[in-house]
């Protein structure tokens, strides 16, 4: 037997997710991961790597959940998001027999996950505004457990509409989580549902220090629940998830200080969101710019695989959306600094199609 055809079915039959590093590329512009543009420095204070790190470092805790707005006992520190969300499928999904739902255009890592650990993924697709189609997703929830929704949805950028996000979780009330994945939530901070975990049981918020944070280098992620479902998180996290320099760097991003500059951060990516927008919309080979909420724009742009080929050749690294259910010509492009929107305002202004 070849090693090949000892790996279990699903995983042979598995699409890894191509994140923007494997995708690599050549680039001095990199745009395609929703990063901040710049490196923020840091110190590492502590000195006991003899030692194994907490599981989940009491000042990380602390400092996220009153960032946060929630008790220490509502929130999970993982690395990054990408294993908040894998953490719920393996607590609450019975291979074969469960399925997480979500709606297509999304984030591609809640598919690879359940598919990794061979749960049933259910796709409703988002209406045409990419809102959800909540008659069809209720008519979808047989053995669904865990409901993922991206709000602010990469890599469209809306909100979802709060009063849809009631619904959901009124019909799927003692029979599913719905988990809101709220990576860019500091982009649009008053569309947190975070408020409101004391109504309802089933809420699951997902957050990152990945991007708002600046540390996307770091794997450092939350997720923000009821006392109940974290317990049933912490049965199945790995016994150290964080090292000790992650936990370290963590906690001083999340003091007073850190957050205000956090804050300072994102006031400047918003600003240099509009010029970005309002530049690309006076571009001809530019359909359409929607708008964001988040610290990345989508744009549906004419000739838009060669366009993006076009800009890669010119080492300006863009994220390809073209794939995605009604994303047809569209491209994702990160907010960096100013010179590099100028770059690719630049590129697209000679793009003639
Ligand atoms: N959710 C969404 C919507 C994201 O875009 C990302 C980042 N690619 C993640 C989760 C994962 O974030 P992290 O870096 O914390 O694993």
């Amino acid at each position: 037997m070849s090693i090949e055809q000892l790996a279990r079915d699903n995983v042979r039959a598995l699409t890894p997710y191509q994140s923007a590093r494997r995708l690599g590329g050549k680039g001095d512009v990199w745009l395609n991961a929703n990063e901040y543009p710049t490196a923020v420095p840091f110190e590492l204070s502590q000195q006991t790597l003899n030692r194994y790190p907490e599981c989940q470092p009491k000042a990380v805790i602390e400092n996220y959940a009153a960032y946060a707005g929630v008790k220490p006992e509502q929130v999970l520190v993982s690395r990054g998001a990408d294993e908040g969300i894998e953490l719920l499928v393996r607590a609450f999904c019975e291979p074969g027999r469960d399925a997480v739902l979500f709606c297509p255009p999304t984030y591609g890592m809640y598919s690879v996950s359940a598919e990794t650990i061979g749960v049933e993924c259910r796709t409703v697709p988002a209406k045409a505004d990419w809102q959800l189609d909540l008659p069809a997703i209720a008519d979808s929830l047989t053995d669904v457990k865990v409901v993922y929704v991206c709000s602010p949805n990469n890599p469209t950028g809306q909100i979802i509409n709060p009063q849809d996000f009631r619904t959901l979780l009124e019909m799927t009330r003692d029979k599913a989580l719905v988990v809101a994945d709220e990576a860019y939530i500091e982009f649009c901070p008053q569309a947190t549902l975070a408020g409101w975990l004391a109504e309802y049981p089933n809420l699951v918020i997902l957050r990152t220090l990945s991007k708002a944070f600046a540390l996307a280098g770091l794997r450092c992620g939350f997720t923000l629940a009821n006392e109940e479902v974290i317990a049933l998180l912490m049965k199945v996290i790995a016994p150290y998830p964080l090292s000790t320099p992650v936990a370290d760097i963590a906690a001083q991003a999340l003091s007073a200080q850190g957050i205000a500059a956090m804050r300072q951060r994102v006031s400047q990516i918003l600003d240099e969101r509009q010029y970005l927008v309002e530049a690309l919309r006076t571009i001809d080979c530019v359909e359409q710019v929607f708008d964001s909420e988040t610290n990345y724009v989508l744009a549906r742009i004419k000739a838009s695989s060669s366009v993006f080929k076009s800009l890669w050749d010119q080492g300006i690294i863009l994220r390809d959306q073209n794939k995605q259910p009604s994303l047809s010509g569209c491209l994702r492009i990160t907010i960096g600094t100013r010179e590099e929107s100028q770059r690719v305002i630049d590129a697209l202004k000679a793009e003639t199609v």
